[in-house]
Order: structure tokens, then C-alpha cells, then sequence
């Protein structure tokens, strides 16, 4: 799972997963990157999982300074791959860039040549995206 590191989305309790279940990625504002993209390699090619979640979530900060158009320093690296998605369309609202963000992180992750990539395209590794709404606690699929 490639989640955001925001405290109120915990992957383990949002799924009713035990500790051990879950080979969890989080950094803010889930987007891959070089980083994320290598740990989830690891875990379909090294340990054979087969499903892949990424896991946006609402009110998600990264997205909120995305929007706003100006990431404050040192969080340019988290934003900037929302923030491209914001200028892409200033039209966009916070609720628009988490859910395209989630989209454009399984379209890297389905074309990336690693083991994520191949096994996505022969139909070993399933990939789903979600928005967890932290004040409802539910999951919306992001297909
Ligand atoms: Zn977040």
C-alpha cells in the first residue's frame, strides 16, 4: 500500500489489517516517486504481493498547498507532483488534485518497467486506488 504519512489515515486500521499483513509505503501526499516506486517494486517482486493500493485521502495537505499554489519550504519534493496536476488546471479543487493524484500515481506505477509495472500489465498484480474520507472513515475506489 502507498499511502499518505498524515496521522489520521492509519492503513493498517482503515483495512482491519493485523500488524504484518500490510507492506506499507507512506509519504506525504502518496505520490511515486524514485523512493516509493523501488519499496513497492520490493514487495511484488522480492514477496509476491498482489495487490497494490494507493490510498489518497480527504483534507490531504499536500493537495491543500498544491491548490493554494505555494509549498512551503522544505515540501516542495511532496508537492510539486500535485502541484503540476494544480496548474494543469487551476479550475481543480482540493477534493479533484487528491483524486488525480491517486489516478497518475497508478498510471507511473502500471507503466514503470520494474516488477510493479510488469506484473500490473500480466494481470499477476491487481492495482486499486482509494480516498480514505478521514471523517467518515470510509474508502472510496478510485477506478
Ligand atoms: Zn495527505
Amino acid at each position: 500500500m502507498l499511502s499518505c504519512s498524515d496521522a489520521r489515515v492509519p492503513p493498517s486500521i482503515v483495512f482491519g489489517q493485523p500488524a504484518g499483513q500490510l507492506f506499507v509505503v507512506r509519504v506525504a501526499g502518496n505520490s511515486a516517486s524514485p523512493v516509493t516506486i523501488a519499496s513497492i517494486d520490493y514487495a511484488v517482486g522480492q514477496l509476491g504481493v498482489e495487490l497494490v493500493i494507493v490510498l489518497g485521502h480527504t483534507d490531504c495537505g499536500a493537495a491543500h498547498a498544491a491548490v493554494a499554489g505555494d509549498p512551503p519550504w522544505p515540501l516542495e519534493p511532496v508537492v510539486d507532483p500535485l502541484l503540476e496536476l494544480a496548474k494543469a488546471d487551476p479550475t481543480a479543487s482540493v477534493d479533484d488534485i487528491i483524486e488525480r493524484n491517486v489516478r497518475r500515481t497508478m498510471d507511473v506505477l502500471a507503466a514503470h518497467r520494474g516488477p510493479t509495472g510488469r506484473s500490473v500489465n500480466q494481470g499477476v498484480t491487481e492495482l486499486r486506488g482509494g480516498i480514505y474520507d478521514v471523517r467518515s472513515g470510509q474508502v472510496t475506489d478510485v477506478t
